[in-house]
């Protein structure tokens, strides 16, 4: 079978074609090919990136915004040129990460008008992503004709309880749909059941919390292999500390803010999700690494921003383990959370005192898809490296 996953941001998409067959292993083959789209480097330019299995590459440029026509452009290389891996005719099924899927979709879904619509109507609560994720599903539509798979990241978690989900403001925010969301769910899901896998346990048994801390930064508390809580809200601006977004502040700020007659909703958009969190308190980057660098050069800036980021983690981590009510593993995933070892010792160290305990040379060893707790240690601490395009695809294979 093969399936192909799009996977659309604000401002590149990336793409990869499986070639699977017979049952869907749990762990990713190596794609056949690969491409990126990024717009991001010059107004009104894509540029092309494609890689095939067998090293072949391709790159282009295009003067355009018509999604449509890159997407054309992108398409091609599968069945064409040096790239040619297959014939587009072959493609089984197409998956598409979609950002919001609102309150109504609470799994993935086939996509058919009515979930174009429903993709289209939710753009007021993710106008950076579903709207682009929507231009993706039409181009495809019209180039290939295919069955076509929405997976959402709100999916994951709108089995969350009501008083997990629903804001204490007036109850009219719930009737306008103004409730918890919860974001990253797709990597939440894949750690989920990577956890599982690892443990060698069914996931119906099993407490975690998953610490996806990459440029987005947010937590899942996951019971009965639901998410019953998560940090991020009604936007990705909720919650922890991260690389540009503030996460949680106190809304009179907000307010404060607005009360001054030089600030704009668009400016505090702007501060809120740019020139917060890591990059806002250091004034350097939103890049760990780069704070990592400048601490190690004594800048006192870099150093709190790193506290603050800490002290956030463990507060919240504690937060979704008083919704689990017990532990039997803690998970970290993305960026940051796969590459560092001191975030990952520094997180868990508050917790040592309910039998929590990090093999020190199994952190430091690069671990990828391994438990790094002593055998002693009363909970798990697993390192996984999430495979969000696998996991889309793993959701498209349960439709053909
Ligand atoms: P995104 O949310 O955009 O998918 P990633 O999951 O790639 O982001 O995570 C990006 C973050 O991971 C950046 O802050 C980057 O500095 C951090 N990161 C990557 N490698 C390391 C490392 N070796 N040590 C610390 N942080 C790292």
């Amino acid at each position: 079978m093969k399936i192909l996953v799009l996977n659309a941001g604000s401002s590149t998409q990336k793409s990869c074609l499986y070639d699977i067959t017979g049952d869907i292993p749990f762990s990713p083959p190596a794609p056949l090919w690969e491409g990126k789209v990024d717009w991001s480097h010059h107004q009104g330019v894509a540029e092309i990136q494609v890689e095939t299995a067998t090293g072949e590459k391709f790159t282009e440029k295009i003067a355009t915004d018509s999604q449509s026509q890159v997407m054309a452009r992108l398409l091609n290389t599968i069945s064409e040129g040096s790239t040619k891996v297959i014939n587009q005719s072959e493609i089984d099924v197409v998956g598409h990460r979609v950002v919001h899927g609102g309150k109504n979709y609470r799994e993935s879904v086939v996509i058919t008008p009515e979930v174009k619509n429903a993709i289209a109507n939710l753009a007021t609560l993710a106008p950076a992503h579903n709207p682009v994720n929507l231009a993706g599903i039409e181009a495809v539509e019209e180039l290939l004709g295919v069955t076509q798979v929405a997976v959402f990241d709100t999916a994951f978690h709108r089995n969350m309880p009501d008083a997990a989900a629903i804001y204490p403001g007036p109850y009219n925010w719930v009737e306008q749909d103004i409730i918890r969301y919860g974001f990253h769910g797709i990597s939440h899901q894949y750690c989920a059941e990577r956890a599982a896998e690892i443990l060698g346990k069914d996931l119906q048994s099993l407490r975690l919390i998953n610490c996806h801390l990459g440029n987005g930064c947010s937590l899942a508390a996951i019971k009965n292999g639901c998410s019953i809580d998560t940090t991020m809200g009604f936007t990705p601006l909720d919650g922890l500390m991260m690389g540009s977004r503030s996460g949680s502040v106190d809304p009179g700020i907000l307010i404060y803010l607005l009360q001054q007659k030089d600030c704009t909703v668009e400016q505090l958009y702007n501060v809120l999700n740019k020139a917060s969190g890591l990059n806002g308190i250091s004034g350097i980057s939103s890049d760990m690494r780069q704070i990592k660098a400048a601490i190690s050069q004594g800048n006192e800036r870099a150093q709190l921003a790193l506290d603050i980021y800490i002290h956030r983690l463990r507060s919240y981590i504690g937060a979704m383990l008083a919704s689990l009510g017990g532990l039997d593993a803690l998970v970290f995933t993305a960026g940051v959370g796969e590459n560092s070892p001191e975030i990952r010792q520094a997180a868990c160290q508050p917790f040592e005192f309910l039998g929590v305990k990090i093999d020190s040379s199994k952190n430091i060893s690069k671990p990828i898809d391994k438990d790094i707790a002593t055998t002693d240690s009363a909970v798990r601490v697993l390192v996984i490296h999430t495979q969000e395009d696998w996991q889309i695809a793993r959701e498209c294979y349960k439709f053909v």
